[in-house]
């Protein structure tokens, strides 16, 4: 009989269900996928940049954009999260009336122009030591951080000795902590050994989300034929990097990390002079996250090697953002299954392992 693993319902804590036709598809493959709950990320057009009431021509609210997922589908989950998008417009009083009406649990940082529409970001050195980071203190409101510095370029945004990230979790993270003692944080999609190694290093206040894509493969799979599926942003790295993630999710009794799969749907994925960032693994998350601790060497037929699995996957995260994991359950089979391109009715959209020709080793099916 083929090995069979039975798993609380897990959170997928950093996702894109994007807006307009597409969505209720969006939200169904992540309920198909034994999903219990997202946090659905704010970099809408417009932006998620107010709390509450409706829409206007530059901003949804999360109350707004929340009441949209709700009524395409998200009602199934057990949570739904929503981050505040952190623009110029931000102010402490909304952090304070957020929080108490319990709309906000989150902010995200975007560095300006540093990923899909992250043009409202506002540079990190205008946060560090101001009244919005206080705010998110005194409220113990999460702070989900895209860790890459901004406006770099060249050798100095990507090369074998330094990357966006690394510069940013060099320089940036170490005076965010300084600077405000009791602020909360997840370093959202990390893809560096500098990265890992700072959030295993710093106190369980700071934890850090990874993608599958990021646990599976290196920049060689990315320019091998350029698999454009594969492009997302952070980029993948160097197999050290890869490493560091990999230990850092299957150390024994880590807290700190969590899944957060970023999976972002794009129809149109190459364009005129570029590509579109984000790779969508909505309906095959949990068996590419299975297949990669496969590949870091843990057997997850053993009890360790499970409990190691539903750490990261199922527990970690609810633990982190105050909430229970879910108690009802989902199972993987280790059985091979096929991913195909997915027909929307904005075109095709391509999963991850079919644009890297790689087919599943394990199956999953809920009641
Ligand atoms: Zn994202």
């Amino acid at each position: 009989m083929s090995a069979s693993l039975n798993l609380p319902r897990w959170y997928d804590l950093h996702t894109h269900f994007r807006q307009g036709a597409n969505v209720a598809s969006y939200i169904a493959d992540h309920l198909a996928m034994g999903c219990a709950g997202a946090l659905a990320m704010p970099n809408t057009q417009p932006p998620v940049a107010l709390v509450n009431g409706p829409e206007t021509d530059t901003a949804w609210s999360i109350e707004s954009y929340r009441n949209i997922l709700l009524n395409a589908g998200a009602d199934a989950f057990d949570q739904l999260i929503i981050p505040l998008y952190l623009t110029k417009d931000t102010t402490p009083e909304m952090i304070d009336q957020g929080a108490e009406s319990g709309l906000l649990k989150a902010c995200k940082y975007y560095p300006p122009h540093g990923t899909t529409n992250s043009e409202h970001g506002v540079p990190m050195d205008y946060w560090i030591g101001g009244d919005v980071f206080r705010a998110l203190e005194v409220n113990h409101i999460v702070l989900c951080i895209h860790g890459e510095e901004h406006g770099l370029f060249g050798s100095d945004y990507f090369d074998e000795n330094q990357t966006a990230e690394s510069v940013f979790y060099s320089d940036r993270l170490p005076r965010i902590l300084d600077e405000h003692a009791e602020l909360r944080i997840v370093c959202e999609h990390i893809t560096t050994r500098v990265a890992a190694e700072f959030v295993s290093n710093a106190t369980e206040r700071v934890a850090a989300t990874i993608t599958p894509q990021h646990l599976l493969y290196t920049v060689g799979h990315l320019i091998q034929g350029l698999r454009y599926h594969l492009y997302c942003l952070p980029v993948v790295k160097f197999e050290q990097d890869l490493a560091a993630l990999r230990k850092a999710v299957t150390t024994p009794g880590q807290t700190q990390f969590f899944a957060g799969t970023d999976s972002a749907p794009h129809t149109t994925k190459a364009t005129e002079c570029g590509c579109a960032a984000g790779c969508y693994t909505g309906g095959c998350a949990p068996q590419l996250y299975a297949m990669a601790f496969e590949e870091a060497g843990v057997d997850l037929e053993s009890e360790d090697g499970k409990a190691l699995f539903e750490r990261f996957l199922c527990t970690n995260g609810p633990a982190f953002y105050g909430f229970s994991p879910s108690e009802k359950l989902f199972e993987l089979r280790r059985e091979p299954s096929q991913v195909e391109t997915l027909q929307r009715d904005e075109g095709p959209l391509v999963p991850l392992p079919v644009g890297m020709e790689r087919e599943l080793t394990w199956t999953l099916t809920q009641d």
